[in-house]
């Protein structure tokens, strides 16, 4: 006899997110929340629009604070030649952001409040027994080989250097972004160590290039930073620890069986250098919701056939992101003439396109 509805095996965003979600439902869910993470998360996520009507609706967004979420209002993409550019702005997008910018470690602080009030929701150390086991375990989940699950991943070889930076000048809600080989470098607006004059880096480099800054002193690690982001905001400098992640691709298959469905990075593994990874996961806590929501009343929580209604709800999105994200990170890393020519004539093309960035700008937003 199950003694939940529901059980999620999973600390991070998409776990407690869809405990949120699930509880609101009234459904009795247990989640998992495993040892607490040694160390705070320096990263911040660009969030799409929908993923920001999902931690409304769970009434999360509200309660962050003021300056954990920046608007970014302007996007300015540079390859590595001067046709190489592309903008992106709010106003001709007919939005009031392109994405915004939330300080990672007050998003999981903010879903892990939410939990606390949440009626109907458990926090356990151990999964108890339940009618359907959700597994948002994260890329190296330990769960998906004893479901018989294959995960394809392959290395990119990169490593992703984060950190929070301050500037000299106010960032003006732009997110800056330079595409080249052999490194592709974010600098996202945040009000966060200092109102509108921080800065969230995402640098993907070699990982024997990224090994070399993340041992340089500051002061080094600020003068290649500098170089490889000329024409922004002046006098950047670290304002903290710099963090590192090794890039790959994954993906699970298959994502779901009776009783049990796999979702978030558990599921799929994507290159940061879109900001799409957890905008897919909300994706999947927003169908998994939906979809045990409508199921009929007859049909059980753990009913394969009704799982199988997420995965296929899922299929596309997630293999879109995957391919564009791949396709990105190929032609960009390619160090030859012809492909260098290529990219940038590309870039220069897609922001004449009016229609072609427009589309182009509403995938991201809505993932
Ligand atoms: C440098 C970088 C920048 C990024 N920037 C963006 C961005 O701007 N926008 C965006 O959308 N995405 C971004 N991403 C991707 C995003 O970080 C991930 O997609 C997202 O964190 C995945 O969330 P998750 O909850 O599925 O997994 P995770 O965040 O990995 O959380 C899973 C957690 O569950 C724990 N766990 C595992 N097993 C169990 C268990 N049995 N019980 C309890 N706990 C368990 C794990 O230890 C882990 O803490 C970025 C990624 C990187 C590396």
């Amino acid at each position: 006899m199950p003694v939940v509805d529901v059980s999620i095996r999973g600390r991070g965003a998409v776990a407690t997110s869809l405990a949120l979600a699930l509880g609101q439902q009234g459904l009795r869910v247990a989640v998992s929340t495993g040892a607490e993470p040694e160390r705070a998360d320096v990263r911040a996520y660009a969030l799409n629009a929908a993923s920001r009507r999902l931690l409304r609706r769970l009434k999360v967004w509200d309660a962050l604070p003021a300056d954990a979420v920046t608007p970014v209002y302007d996007m300015q993409v540079r390859g590595d030649a001067p046709a190489g550019r592309l903008q992106f702005s709010a106003w001709t997008q007919h939005v009031d952001a392109l994405a915004w910018i939330v300080d990672a470690a007050e998003l999981d602080g903010a879903l892990n409040a939410a939990l606390r009030f949440a009626a109907h929701v458990q926090r356990v150390d151990d999964g108890p027994s339940a009618s359907l086991t959700v597994y948002a375990e994260g890329k190296d989940s330990a769960s998906r080989r004893a479901l018989g699950v294959r995960f394809d991943r392959h290395d990119y070889g990169q490593t992703a250097i984060a950190a929070r930076l301050i500037a000299d000048e106010s960032h003006q809600g732009i997110a800056h972004q330079w595409f080249r080989a052999p490194d592709v470098l974010a600098l996202l607006p945040l009000d966060r160590p200092r109102p509108q004059r921080s800065f969230a880096l995402v640098w993907s480099l070699p990982t024997q290039r990224a090994t070399a800054l993340l041992q340089m002193e500051p002061a080094a690690f600020e003068a290649e930073l500098q170089a490889a982001s000329p024409d922004v905001p002046a006098g950047l400098r670290l304002a903290g620890a710099r963090a590192a992640w090794p890039l790959a691709i994954g993906s699970a298959q298959p994502v779901c069986g009776e009783g049990w469905v796999v979702i978030g990075d558990a599921a799929h593994v994507v290159h940061p250098l879109a900001g799409q990874g957890l905008n897919l996961g909300f994706g999947d806590v927003q169908v998994l919701a939906d979809t045990l929501a409508n199921r009929e009343p007859w049909r059980a929580l753990g009913d394969q056939r009704l799982l199988q209604r997420h995965a296929r709800a899922r299929a596309w999105p997630v293999k879109s992101m995957s391919w564009l994200t791949d396709a990105l990170v190929h032609g960009f890393s390619s160090q030859s003439a012809w492909a260098r020519e290529l990219r940038n004539r590309g870039m220069g093309l897609v922001d004449h396109a009016v229609p072609a960035k427009r589309w182009l700008a509403a995938q991201a937003l809505e993932g």
